[in-house]
C-alpha cells in the first residue's frame, strides 16, 4: 500500500497537527503518543501523553466555565447544539475521512455515527428544556404542603470512551450532559484521538465555551483514576474488565456513573421469517465495522425447518462481500482496528477449528487488503468448551446453531452472561413481541439487527447481565446529568402534633387521615 492510499481527499497531517491544539494541557513540554492508520500501519501524527496534572487542570477549567454554562437559558444551550447538529451533517465528509483513516471502518460505518450525532442533538436539544422544567409535585397533605421538583446538573461529567465507535461513543454521550448545563472532559481511546478533537472543534465553532467541552489524551489507565476521582459523573463505554475498575473507583468516591460495557449478542430466525430480509439483517448484524460494534451478533440460530436455506444464503451473501481499504462509500467492510484485534479474532477462530468447529466461510486473514483485515467468519458446530461459545470476539466473527422451538430458542438466546442487543426474527409479530420479552437483553429489535433500537433515541439503550450498568437515550440518558431537588412549603399548620393535643389523639387523626387518603383516589 502506499501512502497516497493512506490519507483521504480532506485531511493532512499539518491538519491534524491543528487539532492537538485543543488538547488540554499543563504544560508544552509533553511527550507524545503516536496514531497510527489501521489501513497501513502507518503513524499518521500524534497527540499529547497528557498527565494526572492535565486531567486536574482540565476538570478545574470545566468546573469554573460550568456555572456560567449553567446559568444560561437553556433555549440558548439547545440552540448551540442545533447549530451543531447542522454542522456535524454539512461537514460529515472531514468527519468521515478522519474517523476512517485513525480507525480504518469502511466509509457506510463512519455515515451511522455522524447520522447518531445528528440524531441524538435534535432529539435532546428539542426536549432539553421540558426535562429541566419545574415540576409540581402532591404534597404530603392536601392543601397543607406544596411540593416542587427542580432538576439541577450535577457538575463536571467525565466521558471515557472506545475506540469503535469514535465520533459517536466521545459525543452522542455527552450532548445531553451539555444541555442539562454540565460542561464534560473527555478521554478518548488511545488509537481514536483525532475523531474526538474534530468533534470537539465543531463543539467550539457552534458556540461550546472552550471550557465547558475539553478533551485530555493518552492511557487510560492512567488518566481514567484522576478523571474518576474529580468528576462528579462518569460516563463510561467500553469492556466489562475495565468497566468493573471505573465501577469500583467511582463508587469509593460515591460518584455516580453509568457503564456502557460488552456483549456476546444473540440473533433468532424462526421459521416463518421472511428468509432474504433475514439474512441481510444478519449480514449488518455481523459484520457492520467488521464486527466491532457492542450491539453486533456474535450468535445466530435459525429454527430446524428453514435452517439449511438461511446458512446457505447467508453464506453466499458473506462470501460476495467487498472488503477494501477505500475512502468511498462502495465497501462493505473495513479493517480490524489493530494487531490486538486481529490476534484475538485468529485466536477465537483458530481455537473453534482446532477443537472440530466447522468453517463455512471466511476464517482468513487479509494482508492483500491492509495489514489487519480479517475475512467475514461463519462457524457451525461451535461447542461450549470454544472461546468463540461464550468470550466477546469483537470482530467478523458469527456462530451458527440450529433450534426447534421457541422456549429452546430463548434458552440459547439467554445462555451468557451478557445481555446487550438481541434480534428476533419472525412473521408473526405476538410471537416476535412474546420472545422478545424473555430475552434478557437491554434491547430486542424485531425483523431489524439493531438500527431499530439504536435510532429509537427517545427508548432507553443499555446493558442487563455483565453488559452495563445505566442507559443512554430516552428519559434517563438526560435526566442522569441531572440531580433532582424538592423545596416542599408548608402552609397553615406544621405536620406535627399541635400544641395541647395529646399524642394518642394525634396518632388517631394521622392513622384516620392516612385511610381517608388510601380510600379517596383523588387524594392518593
Ligand atoms: P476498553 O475497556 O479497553 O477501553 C475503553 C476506554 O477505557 C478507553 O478510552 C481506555 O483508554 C479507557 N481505560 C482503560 N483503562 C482504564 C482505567 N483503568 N480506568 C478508566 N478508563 C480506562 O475497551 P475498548 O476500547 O477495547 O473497546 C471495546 C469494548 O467496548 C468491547 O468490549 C465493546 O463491547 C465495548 N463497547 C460497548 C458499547 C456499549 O454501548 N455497550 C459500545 C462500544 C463498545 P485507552 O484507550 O487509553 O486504553
Amino acid at each position: 500500500m502506499t501512502a497516497s492510499t493512506i490519507w483521504p481527499p480532506r485531511t493532512d497531517a499539518a491538519q491534524l497537527e491543528d487539532l492537538v491544539l485543543t488538547v488540554t494541557r499543563s504544560g508544552d513540554d509533553r511527550k507524545l503518543r503516536s496514531v497510527h492508520a489501521p489501513y497501513s500501519d502507518e503513524e499518521i501524527g500524534s497527540v499529547p501523553d497528557c498527565t494526572g496534572e492535565d486531567v486536574e487542570l482540565a476538570i478545574s477549567r470545566a468546573r469554573n466555565a460550568q456555572e456560567e454554562w449553567a446559568a444560561r437559558d437553556v433555549s440558548e444551550r439547545a440552540t448551540i447544539l442545533t447549530r451543531y447538529h447542522d454542522m456535524v451533517l454539512s461537514r460529515q465528509d472531514e468527519l468521515l475521512d478522519v474517523m476512517q483513516l485513525e480507525s480504518g471502518k469502511a466509509r457506510r460505518d463512519a455515515l451511522e455515527e455522524v447520522l447518531d450525532v445528528a440524531n441524538n442533538a435534535r432529539h435532546y436539544a428539542t426536549r432539553a428544556e421540558g426535562y429541566l422544567a419545574d415540576e409540581k409535585r402532591k404534597g404530603g397533605f392536601p392543601v397543607l404542603t406544596k411540593a416542587r421538583q427542580h432538576r439541577h446538573p450535577v457538575g463536571v461529567v467525565g466521558v471515557i470512551s472506545p475506540w469503535n465507535y469514535p465520533l459517536t461513543l466521545a459525543v452522542s454521550d455527552a450532548i445531553p450532559a451539555l444541555l442539562a448545563g454540565n460542561s464534560v472532559v473527555l478521554k478518548p481511546a488511545e488509537e481514536t484521538p483525532f475523531t474526538a478533537l474534530l468533534a470537539v472543534k465543531l463543539l467550539r465553532e457552534a458556540g461550546v465555551p472552550p471550557n465547558v467541552f475539553q478533551v485530555v489524551t493518552g492511557s487510560g489507565k492512567e488518566l481514567g483514576p484522576p478523571l474518576i476521582d474529580n468528576v462528579d459523573f462518569v460516563q463510561f463505554t467500553g469492556s466489562t474488565k475495565t468497566g468493573r475498575r471505573v465501577a469500583k473507583r467511582a463508587g469509593k468516591n460515591l460518584v455516580p456513573s453509568s457503564l456502557e460495557l460488552g456483549g456476546k449478542n444473540p440473533m433468532v430466525v424462526f421459521d416463518d421469517a421472511d428468509l432474504k430480509w433475514a439474512v441481510d439483517g444478519a449480514i449488518r448484524g455481523c459484520f457492520t465495522n467488521a464486527g466491532q460494534l457492542c450491539l453486533s451478533f456474535e450468535r445466530l440460530y435459525a429454527q430446524s425447518g428453514i435452517y439449511e436455506q438461511f446458512r446457505d444464503e447467508l453464506v453466499n451473501r458473506t462470501r460476495s462481500l467487498h472488503l477494501a481499504a477505500s475512502y468511498d462509500h462502495d465497501p462493505e467492510v473495513g479493517s480490524l482496528m489493530g494487531k490486538q484485534q486481529l490476534a484475538r479474532v485468529r485466536t477465537h477462530v483458530d481455537d473453534a477449528v482446532e477443537k472440530g468447529a466447522k468453517l463455512l466461510t471466511g476464517g482468513r486473514h487479509r494482508p492483500d487488503l491492509g495489514p489487519y483485515f480479517y475475512e467475514p467468519t461463519i462457524l457451525e458446530g461451535v461447542t461450549d468448551e470454544m472461546l468463540v461459545a461464550h468470550e466477546e470476539t469483537f470482530g467478523p466473527v458469527v456462530t451458527l446453531r440450529s433450534f426447534r422451538s421457541d422456549e429452546e430458542a430463548i434458552s440459547l438466546a439467554n445462555d451468557s452472561e451478557y445481555g446487550l442487543n438481541a434480534a428476533v426474527w419472525t412473521g408473526d409479530t405476538d410471537r416476535g413481541h412474546d420472545v422478545a420479552r424473555k430475552i434478557e437483553c437491554g434491547t430486542v429489535n424485531l425483523n431489524d439487527p439493531y438500527t431499530a433500537a439504536w435510532g429509537s433515541v427517545d427508548a432507553p439503550m443499555g446493558g442487563m447481565k455483565q453488559s452495563g450498568l445505566g442507559r443512554r437515550h430516552g428519559d434517563e440518558g438526560f435526566l442522569k446529568y441531572t440531580q433532582t431537588q424538592t423545596v416542599a412549603e408548608q402552609r397553615f399548620h406544621p405536620i406535627a402534633p399541635p400544641r395541647r393535643v395529646p399524642m394518642r389523639l394525634y396518632a388517631k387523626g394521622m392513622s384516620a387521615i392516612l385511610k381517608l387518603m388510601r380510600r379517596i383516589p383523588g387524594l392518593r
